[in-house]
Parts: C-alpha cells; structure tokens; sequence
C-alpha cells in the first residue's frame, strides 16, 4: 500500500496513527463486539468518547471553564448563520473583517438577519494581505467582531489577533484551528469545520464563551440555538457519533506528540520549505500573498502562464500529488499542509517543483 501525497484543501490528510487506530477498532470498538457507528449515542461506550474529545480539546488549547465546547451539525457555513441569529439582535451591528471568500460569504448570511458593517477589507489588493488592526474599540451598537484567522482559498492568515473590546471577537478558524496554540480568552466564539485540521467532516467544533448563550430571540429554531446544545452537552438530538470518534482520536494523536506549541514548529518547518521554493526560483513561482500574511496551512502560488500553471499541475498529477489545483475561484495552485501532512510529503513537493522549474 501506498499512501498519497495529499494536499487536498478539504476534506484533507489524516494522521496514519490515527488511521490505523480506527481500524484495528472497527469491527470491536472497545470490547463491545460494535463499530463505534453501531452504539447508541445515549450508551456509556459512546459518552465516554464525546467527552473525551471535550476534555482533550480543552486541555490542548487551554479552554477555561468560562466556555463551553459544543459539537454541531451544519459545518462552518451553518455557523455563518447561527452566530447572527444568535447574537445579532435588532439594535446591533455584526461587524465583519472581510480576508476572503469565506469572511464574504460569513457576511452574506448576517445581512439576512440584521445591521452589518465592514470594518475593514483585503478585496482591493484581491486578498492578498490580512489588514493591520491591533486595537478595535466598537461602539456601544456593535454586536461582534467577526474574523476568519486562516483564509483556505488566498492562503493567507492572521499572525496576531486584534486587542478588541467593546464587543466579542468571533473567529472562524476552520482551516487552522490547532495549528498553534491561541488564547481563547481574546474570542467570545470560535468555531471550526473539522474536515481541515481536525478530523473528518460531519462535525462542526464551537467553542462559546457562556455569557453568550441565552440571547437568541424565541422565535429561534430550537436547533440553530446554541442554549439547546449547551443544555444537552451536545446530545440534544444524534451527534454525529463517528465523526466525533475520528476527532477524539485526532486530539489523543496531537497531544501524544507534545500538543500545540509542537504543532506550530512542525507547520513552520513544512511551510518554510515550500515558501523557500518559491521565493528562490526567481519569479519562476509567485506566492499570492504577501510575505507578513502568508499562512502555514495553505500555500498559494501561481507559474507565470495559464499553459506553464497547466503543464505543472498535470506532471504533479502523474507523480502522485493531489489536490494542487488552486480554489476555482481563484486559480493557480495550492497546496494545503495542514498538521497531519507529514514534513516528508511537503519536501517531495519541494524537490518537484525544483525539478519542474529547471526542465519547464
Ligand atoms: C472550509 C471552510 C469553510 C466551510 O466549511 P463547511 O464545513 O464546508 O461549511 C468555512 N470557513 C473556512 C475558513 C473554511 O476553510
């Protein structure tokens, strides 16, 4: 067997150990003779492992007690939703700090449901930099700040977050949640997709400071009301039981190797690698953001043709690479190193792109 080198944006790589631990578990998960897919999400078996995930997320980004972690359904786009009907009430301002497709489209959704402003933006230079902000005062009116820490289509991310008060920091951080450690006191809210860098999609992490739940208007859906999921420790209906299994093995893997502070030197190395590439080539590579707002998680590049960005992405096809193909809306080439692409696979397609460029 051979295992691809894959930088698919997502879904994308899962660790191998983990991989492996799932399947030496399928067929018997913990001597119940069931795959953790068969057990009832109210048994024993099945509790021990949602709230061993809880647990080990808490401990791996240091979550106080102030915040709950919940496990929703829906991904990251439901939140774009969820987070307005939640706490965007009628005399309030969403305010949005737009960094790419999905901070637009997270705007989208909250202009359906109340009083939205841009703060600040990055369509000009097409994405290509996170805005400097570093202390946000928001007026009284302002409901929330909201932010997406890693931008998965330009490939750029967030190298510190803003000092903001006045409202909470929001901050959807699907594409690099656990890449490094971050202090979750600075965010009212953080939510994440799993399916980047955190397990496989199907569930979606929230973590919400508490004095946020409860605000939600009564004509709210039961389900898109995070008080429902935090009253039933997010088993209020069935929670997608395999998806929080994968998760739970991720973070026992993760923690196994040191946690985050070991996560962010692994990412820096694999992304030093790949920006070292294209900074030495002369041109030959152009990275689409600028240098102080690259993100570790993402790599974006283009060649300098249509026909040399082609001819690159079908010789990586036939050597084995997946997932090099940049966003379609954006175009050129990406490739997503998110924590569980091994340094290895990032310096195959290091000595790839070496050996591209000096016979293209
Ligand atoms: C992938 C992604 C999303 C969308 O996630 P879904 O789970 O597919 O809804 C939202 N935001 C960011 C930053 C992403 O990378």
């Amino acid at each position: 067997m051979k295992r691809a080198y894959n930088f698919n944006a997502g879904p994308a790589a899962l660790p191998l150990e983990v991989l492996k631990k799932a399947q030496e578990e399928w067929l018997d998960f913990n001597g119940t003779g069931m795959n953790v897919m068969e057990l009832s999400h109210r048994s024993k078996d099945y509790e021990a492992v949602h709230n061993k995930a809880i647990a080990l997320l808490r401990k791996l980004l240091s979550i106080s007690d102030d915040y709950e972690i919940l496990f929703l359904q829906g991904g990251a786009s439901t939140q774009f939703s969820m987070i307005p009907m939640n706490l965007l009430n009628k005399d309030k301002v969403g305010h949005y700090v737009l960094t790419g497709s999905w901070s637009e489209k997270a705007l989208k959704e909250a202009k359906k449901v109340g009083q939205t402003a841009v703060l600040a933006s990055g369509k000009e230079n097409n994405y290509q930099t996170i805005p400097t902000l570093d202390k946000i005062e928001l007026q009284d009116d302002a409901a929330y700040l909201h932010i997406t820490s890693n931008n998965t289509i330009f490939g750029t991310q967030w190298k510190t977050f803003p000092e903001v008060s006045g409202a909470p920091l929001i901050a959807d951080m699907s594409s690099d949640i656990l890449c490094k450690p971050i202090d979750v006191n600075k965010f009212g809210l953080i939510y994440a997709g799993a399916q980047k860098n955190l397990g496989p999609s199907g569930v979606t992490v929230v973590i919400i400071r508490k004095d946020l739940i409860g605000q939600a208007p009564e004509a709210i859906p039961t389900m898109l009301d995070y008080k429902t999921h935090s009253g039933n420790n997010s088993l209020y209906n069935t929670p997608p039981t395999l998806a929080i299994y994968l998760l739970s093995l991720v973070l026992e893997h993760v923690d196994s190797l040191g946690g985050l502070s070991v996560m962010e030197k692994m990412n820096e190395e694999k992304a030093n690698v790949l920006y070292d590439v294209i900074d030495g080539s002369n041109g030959f590579y152009k990275g689409h953001a600028t240098p102080d707002s690259r993100s570790t998680m993402n790599v974006t590049f283009t060649l300098q043709s249509d026909e040399a960005t082609a001819a690159f992405l079908a010789q990586a096809k036939e050597l084995g690479f997946i997932g090099l193909a940049g966003h379609r809306s954006v175009g050129g080439c990406r490739a997503s190193i998110y924590n569980a692409v091994p340094l290895e696979h990032v310096q195959k397609l290091a000595e790839f792109m070496k050996s591209f460029q000096s016979s293209y």
